[in-house]
């Protein structure tokens, strides 16, 4: 191998790649330190270029929702590189994972793939504008729609990590429609709001379940006033359960983003609708989105793949994996002087130093400057417990953390949180 430890890999790339990384969070610029770089992923665990194995949380954010290098997805990623790698014309591939998430998701019926979960985010954006005629948009303090300049305001995890509040290089102009609102509080709204974009469980701010009647309370204010409700379910999406935030919340959007989990660790996001609102998109509509890359016969396969295994039963194990950690992760905090808040909803999973239940991005940012979570992120990583490298970080355990896993996770916990 061409370097032995994590610290000569990582200082190499600092010379070629900004900050040593393709995306800021990847830095431990939040946590400080050196870190590990991956040599390969297998199941729960990943190994770094010096051989150490690590109990994986980061599973890339939540792509790798059946475990790194799952037997059945590289097969299918195999089978489809062998046929061509990307041929700028439909395939059988792209209509049969459009038909699953159709079939799965109530209300969805007609679905445009993209290349990220940006890239989703910012389309439906743009749907919603073209079919509304109107401008302003409106967003949540601590939700996160990807880097797209006009909701790079108050964004969550990515951005905050790095101690920021929005981005240089978005001009004034860009975001001056764009309102940024409490999360949990529904807002009234004037009738020259286009769509209301809202992360259904905020899960870029640490894990903050909506209280009761909010996303009822959004979906009737964006009614009123003719306004489009946009759920961002690039985390939500495949992960939650099956039919995603609807079938959690029994509220219906107009528009729908996807990403991450729908791509099964291959770059894919997705924007849906009803016929009639994805009816504006061209070559029906004149909202023009496309892309060279877009329904990526690899990625497809992934995605497919992935989806096929997502059975009610998955969601079953994913929810018992998610309660075990939770549990004990408040046991591991019962004889500390630490108050810990650990809100699970499904297979959703986050923690916050905090010693009420966070309801909003301020809770969120009061949990991230109490200070502890760097010294417990490293004593769980000295453990073998990869956690993501940020406050604001959700976890995500998949469906190849088995008792083991947990068990060894539930006790470093104890340890690491004995140590603060
Ligand atoms: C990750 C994320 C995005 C952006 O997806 P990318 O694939 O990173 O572009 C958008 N919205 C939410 C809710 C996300 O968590």
């Amino acid at each position: 191998m061409r370097f032995s430890t994590n610290e000569a890999a990582f200082e190499a790339s600092k010379q070629v790649l900004v900050g040593g990384v393709n995306s800021p969070v990847r830095s431990f610029r939040s946590v400080g330190g050196t870190p590990y770089v991956v040599d390969r992923g297998e199941g729960p665990y990943i190994f770094d270029i010096e051989g150490t194995r690590y109990i994986d949380y980061v599973q890339s954010y939540g792509p790798a929702i059946l475990g790194h290098a799952h037997p059945t997805v590289v097969a299918a990623i195999t089978h489809a590189a062998q046929r061509g790698t990307s041929y700028g014309a439909p395939t059988i591939g792209e209509l049969e994972l459009a038909e699953l998430v159709a079939e799965r998701i109530p209300g969805l019926e007609m679905l445009r793939m993209t290349s990220s979960g940006t890239e989703a985010a910012m389309s439906a954006i743009r749907l919603a504008r073209g079919a509304t005629g109107r401008s302003k948009i409106v967003k949540f303090d601590g939700c996160y729609h990807g880097h797209v300049d006009a909701l790079l305001a108050a964004a969550g995890s990515g951005v905050q990590n790095q101690g920021l509040s929005g981005s240089a290089g978005v001009p004034d102009s860009v975001v001056a429609d764009t309102m940024v609102l409490p999360y949990n509080q529904v807002p009234r709204l004037d009738d020259d709001v286009a769509v209301v974009a809202v992360e259904p469980i905020a899960a870029n701010m640490g894990l903050v379940p909506p209280v009761p009647g909010f996303l009822q309370g959004l979906r009737d204010e964006c009614d009123r006033v003719g306004a489009m409700l946009l759920f961002d379910e690039v985390i939500t999406g495949f992960r939650l359960g099956y039919g995603g935030a609807v079938e959690w919340s029994g509220v219906t959007p107009d528009v729908w983003a996807f990403g991450k989990v729908i791509g099964g660790g291959l770059p894919v996001g997705a924007y849906g609708g009803t016929r009639q609102v994805m009816a504006h998109v061209a070559p029906l509509g004149p909202v023009y989105q496309g892309g060279t890359l877009s329904g990526n016969p690899l990625a497809i396969a992934a995605g497919l793949a992935t989806l096929e295994l997502l059975d009610h039963d998955a969601y079953l194990q994913l929810t018992t994996t998610a309660e075990r950690l939770a549990d004990g992760i408040r046991a591991a905090f019962d004889s500390s002087p630490i108050s810990v808040q650990v809100p699970q909803v499904g297979p959703l999973l986050g923690f916050f130093f905090a010693d009420q239940p966070v309801v909003d991005n301020d809770g969120a940012t009061a949990s991230a400057s109490t200070g502890h979570f760097a010294p417990l992120f490293h004593g769980l990583l000295e453990r073998g417990i990869a956690l993501a490298p940020g406050p604001y970080e959700v976890l995500f355990p998949s469906l190849a953390h088995g008792d083991s896993e947990i068990e060894q996770t539930i006790s470093a916990f104890a340890e690491a949180v004995a140590t603060l």
